[in-house]
């Protein structure tokens, strides 16, 4: 069923028109007749239609004129015209002009009309498309970079004209690839779409979300009143986001970091606009993620920011500004000391001590994690033999490895070079994985676990106990122990959410004979709840910081503990 308008100044070639469609559409039809463009104009607003069949020459409007107001209004109709004149070079403008075909009156029949009709409108569908891909993300129906280009074009002229602010807002999700490398690229994309759906919900019709790409997506806030308000909306996103996300049977948590630059009162142009967004984003992640930023002058200058981190990374390595602290692990009853874990700084030329949440999400992203990580393991390994030839050594060194290193195939041969390299036993050293690779069984990962297993490397889940409902696979991994997530150990006396979840993780390690060591132990109270509950080991501030290799090896010597 066609919904057609037909207007013509002549009532009787507009009825001549309609009968002539009759012949030749049937009842596949419904028309609506007007004669002056204001009329016309009018019906386009009230209700759609198909296909406009457009006469030039109005009494309220002439020539391309018509078509132009046309176009502005409604396009989303097809427009065929119908004209009296006979000017090739006129049809030709038209079809420029938007318009999908040029007839001329009296050259046309019923049959004609309804072919051209119909041509004319699958035309105009497969070009609306057309612009639609061209314009819209096809998996989250956001707008593409390149709209989001145009309408922050036009956005800024309005600001120039009118006085007004607009804001752009950068969020780059935390860890995604995690989720990609973990679950696979179609859950993936089922979580970008949902990610999508919840930045449409925080901004208005006048706004902009944006998919750039990735998993990066941009928010185009027009008439901006104040700093607070654009606060206000990314809390909202970083909210909404951080609800959890349930797909296929599992719980997902996500964060994402988010800059913030408002135009014109932080930059100058469309390219800065950008540029500082870019900015503010990187240090939200530097802060380790699940915030925003807004760009201030002088993050530009930070090799921080995010468009040299890779070439910053690299360097450092070059240039050995790696360095590891280490925190012991004890064990609740014999009080000995049964781990060192390894923890990476960076001594930044200007930076001074930089923190492994500012630069190890960016080293993951960038890849630059596997060289990162694979000179930590030589480092560790090192020391462990350090402290093994100075008569110390008494437990293994635990080392964190990111996804991204577990992924590598060759990672138990590089292991094992490491281990020959520096004449360490095996058994001196002991990983340690963040939680959500237990819940994809991956042949492959198995398989690196299980050779590392195999040379005598022991293996504990780190975090455990946040985000990921992983106990049922804890059986089919080769693993010696789980390390109980910070946040669980917190309020352990008082949250009895957490008191339950800390109760349950530790029954059920016991009963699959893994070892279970509480992180971020801060107080001789959560030392003794943690002890009466049966965990095996603590590791936090109430016993020390990370600190250099050079301090922690006291606590080597004195396996026992001896004030607190
Ligand atoms: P993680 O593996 O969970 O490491 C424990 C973090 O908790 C360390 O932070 C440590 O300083 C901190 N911590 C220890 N005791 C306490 C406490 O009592 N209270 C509190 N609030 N915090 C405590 P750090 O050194 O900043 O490391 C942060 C994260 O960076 C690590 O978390 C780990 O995920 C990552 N990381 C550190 N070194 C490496 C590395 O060599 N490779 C990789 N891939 N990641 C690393
Ligand atoms: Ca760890
Ligand atoms: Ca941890």
């Amino acid at each position: 069923m066609l919904n057609i308008l037909v207007i013509d100044d002549n009532p009787e070639d507009g009825n001549a028109t309609q009968a002539m469609l009759k012949e030749g559409l049937g009842t596949q039809f419904e028309c609506t007749q007007a004669t002056m463009i204001s009329d016309a104009l009018k019906y386009v607003k009230e209700q759609t239609f198909d296909i406009i069949l457009l006469d030039l020459m109005l009494p309220d409007s002439l020539g391309l004129d018509t078509l132009r107001q046309f176009r502005q209004t409604n396009p989303c109709a097809a427009i065929l015209i119908v004209s009296g004149l006979q000017d090739e070079a006129l049809a030709v403008q038209a079809v420029q002009y938007g318009a999908q075909d040029y007839l001329i009156k009296g050259q046309v029949n019923s049959h004609t009309l309804s072919r051209a009709i119909r041509y004319a409108v699958e035309r105009h569908r497969v070009q609306e498309q057309i612009t639609y891909q061209a314009h819209y993300d096809h998996l989250t129906g956001l707008a593409n970079r390149g709209l989001f280009h145009e309408r922050l074009h036009y956005a800024l002229a309005r600001c120039n004209r009118n006085d007004t602010a607009i804001a752009v807002l950068f969020l780059d999700l935390d860890h995604f690839k995690n989720i990609n490398d973990t679950f696979g690229h179609e859950y993936g994309d089922s979580v970008l779409k949902t990610v999508a759906s919840r930045l449409k919900k925080c901004i208005r019709e006048v706004d902009t979300g944006v998919r750039m790409g990735g998993d990066e997506f941009a928010v185009l806030l027009d008439q901006v009143q104040s700093v607070e308000d654009v606060g206000n909306i990314a809390q909202r996103l970083l909210d909404l986001l951080s609800e959890p996300i349930v797909l296929e049977n599992h719980e997902l948590h996500i964060t994402g970091s988010v800059g913030v630059t408002i135009y014109p009162w932080d930059c100058a142009n469309a390219a800065d606009l950008l540029k500082h967004s870019d900015t503010a984003m990187y240090r939200a992640k530097a802060k380790g993620g699940n915030n925003f930023q807004y760009y201030t002058a002088g993050m530009q200058t930070s090799p921080l920011d995010g468009t040299t981190i890779d070439v910053e990374l690299r360097r450092a390595l070059v240039k050995g500004e790696f360095l590891l602290h280490y925190q012991p692990q004890m064990d609740l009853q014999s009080r000995q000391i049964i781990g060192m874990e390894a923890l990476i700084r960076w001594q930044h030329p200007y930076q001074g001590m930089v923190q492994p949440m500012n630069f190890i999400p960016k080293a993951e992203e960038t890849g630059m994690i596997v060289p990162i990580g694979e000179w930590v393991l030589q480092a560790a390994s090192l020391q462990a033999k350090k402290w093994e030839n100075e008569g110390r050594l008494l437990a293994p060194i635990s080392v964190n490895l990111s996804a991204q290193q577990i992924h590598q195939r060759s990672l138990p041969s590089s292991v094992q070079n490491i281990l020959q390299a520096t004449q360490l036993d095996p058994q001196y050293l002991q990983v340690e994985l963040t939680e959500s690779f237990l819940i994809h069984e991956n042949p492959s990962t198995l398989g690196t676990l299980r050779e590392l297993k195999a040379m005598g490397v022991k293996i504990y889940i780190d975090d455990f106990g946040v985000g990921y409902a992983s106990l049922r696979y804890l059986k089919s991994f080769p693993l010696d122990g789980i390390k109980l997530d910070r946040s669980l150990i917190k309020d352990i006396e008082t949250d009895v959410s957490n008191t339950a979840i800390v109760r349950a993780v530790i029954a059920l390690a016991n009963t699959l004979g893994l070892k279970v060591i509480a992180e971020g132990v801060e107080t001789q109270a959560q030392a003794d709840f943690l002890t009466n509950h049966g965990c095996d080991a603590i590791q936090g501030y109430w016993l020390t910081p990370p600190v250099p290799a050079h301090e922690s090896s006291k606590w080597l010597q004195t396996s026992q503990l001896v004030t607190h």
